[in-house]
């Protein structure tokens, strides 16, 4: 099947294809793999294969014109999702992409270019557009490829992209009747599975050429309670880079239990109190905070730029000296969890706040060149159509030594923030507002009442300094996507159990 990859001259090309009829020969050739029936198992697929020699010529193209540094970014995904929602399947879907990005760095400048035509004609041009942002005499000379063995991180078994939509729909199907049965408020019950499948192939002017496939699923169950003049949602979901045989009937119940769970506990809530209170953040639920707060303004091209709070704070004392943060692209199974970034970096842990101090910034490729600090395996980058980012992968606070329980009974009036929403964070000043859909006042030391409309305000900086208790109950659990200009990527988060001495409540009560 590979040969369908290699440079085929037009005129022998359309002669193979005429014999295999007229509407293949007008097809360019990738397109023969990607819109015809594609195979039941993308890892079967050849499209990506291209040799490399072919991605040691393309490499030699892109530094024609002196560039420092060139690399060929080569992915093909499947995408599948299938959606319950009003008691029946509303829809399931499948998406084939395919393409090569090829970069081209010389001092500050980044030039890019990609195709999602594999014709070694098209690719050639590719490269040629991305060596323009180069124009000295010196060219260099690329290191020839050699493959890289890299770990696994993944907890993948069967691949989902192998799993028929009537299969899939059977979780579906199943989630939908216990939120039917849980409660007879229950009035909207909205199920979905989704995965995606990505393989990638990095090659570089160092010599770096390296292979990934990526494996990411995803179950959620979302369900909605309307009760005279109240309302309510919960929702839960499981999901990594996990293959299908971390799913079935039994996780389908309980992942739709929990959402059930959530919405009719919080049905009957009041309105939060405003002020300032000290909160209790559950384990596990609460990573989105350390996240948006925190991590965005650790990553490496706002501290170069430095339009981050934390620019000038390496060595320095940034959190209480309890809290640690760490972020980790391998642990097993997690959905941010990456063998190697998109630049080819094997993925490691790097603990960025260390007992209170800032130790370490994320860095891609071109930001740790620029700064003369070392890969962490943060250049990530959403597609072939996209050049690499310092992104986080899976950021967690890292555990501590105090009794959840002791946690809780400290607080005498505050507020049990058992999930965290989405946010909005300002990454220059780490200002930020929170939403809280599931949130509970702490009265003597006791989660009570269920509370709506719980807003937290405040600054990261000033909430690391805050963090007054930490449990050792550390979860990273599910996660989301990350965006950041204009590209999203997978990532996860988490932390133990922790208090946070007061944080300002933006609530409807005064
Ligand atoms: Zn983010």
């Amino acid at each position: 099947m590979k040969k369908y990859l290699k440079p085929i001259p037009r005129r022998k090309f359309l002669k193979t294809g005429i014999t295999g009829g007229a509407i293949i020969a007008t097809l360019p050739v990738w397109k023969l793999f990607s819109f015809s029936a594609p195979p039941s198992d993308f890892h079967v697929n050849p499209a990506v294969n291209l040799s490399k020699e072919t991605l040691e010529k393309l490499i030699k193209i892109a530094l024609q014109h002196g560039g420092e540094f060139a690399e060929v970014y080569v992915e093909y995904s499947v995408g599948n999702q299938i959606f319950l929602e009003e008691n029946k399947i509303y829809g399931a879907g499948r998406g084939v992409d395919m393409g090569v990005g090829i970069r081209v760095l010389h001092g500050e400048k980044t030039g890019y270019a990609y195709s999602d035509d594999l014709s070694f004609e098209k690719l050639k041009q590719t490269a040629e557009v991305a060596s323009h942002i180069a124009a000295e005499k010196e060219v260099k000379e690329p290191v020839g490829l050699k493959s890289s063995k890299i770990p696994s991180y993944y907890l993948v078994k069967v691949s989902p992209d192998s799993i028929v939509p009537q299969d899939k729909a059977k979780l579906l199907w199943k989630a939908n009747s216990i939120g039917r049965e849980y409660d007879k408020k229950i009035n909207q019950v909205n199920v979905s599975f989704s995965d995606t499948n990505k393989k990638i192939i990095i090659a570089n002017s160092d010599g770096i050429w390296v292979e990934d496939v990526q494996t990411l699923s995803r179950f959620l169950v979302s369900i909605n309670v309307i009760k005279g003049d109240k309302r309510s949602r919960g929702y839960a979901y499981k999901d990594g880079t996990l293959g299908y045989e971390h799913y079935d009937l039994k996780v389908a119940e309980e992942i739709a239990k929990d959402a059930c769970r959530m919405a009719i506990a919080m049905l009957p809530a009041e309105s939060a109190p405003a002020g300032e209170y000290p909160i209790v953040m559950a384990k596990g639920h609460c990573g989105t905070f350390f996240h948006e707060a925190i991590g965005h303004s650790l990553e490496s091209d706002g501290i170069r730029k430095k339009t981050s709070c934390f620019w000038d704070k390496k060595g320095k004392e940034i959190a209480s000296k309890i809290s640690s943060l760490a972020d980790d692209g391998t642990v097993l199974g997690a959905r941010g969890s990456i063998n190697v970034d998109d630049e080819g970096t094997p993925s490691q842990n790097t603990i960025l706040i260390d007992k209170g101090k800032c130790v370490d910034f994320l860095n891609d490729r071109l930001n740790a060149k620029l700064m003369k600090a070392k890969l962490t395996g943060n250049g990530r980058r959403e597609s072939y159509q996209h050049y690499p980012l310092p992104r986080m992968t899976n950021t967690y606070l890292l555990a501590g030594e105090d009794d959840p329980e002791d946690i809780l009974k400290s607080v005498k009036k505050g507020i049990y923030v058992a999930r965290i929403g989405g946010g909005n964070v300002n990454w220059v000043t780490g200002r930020f507002v929170f939403s809280v859909p599931e949130g509970y006042l702490i009265e003597d030391g006791k989660i009570t009442k269920p509370l709506k409309g719980i807003q937290l305000m405040g600054s990261g900086p000033e909430v690391l300094k805050n963090i007054v208790m930490v449990g050792p109950d550390l979860e990273i659990l599910g996660g989301g996507t990350c965006g950041k200009d204009g590209q999203g990527k997978p990532v996860s988060d988490g932390n133990p159990t922790l208090k946070v001495s007061k944080i300002t409540i933006g609530g409807a009560k005064v």
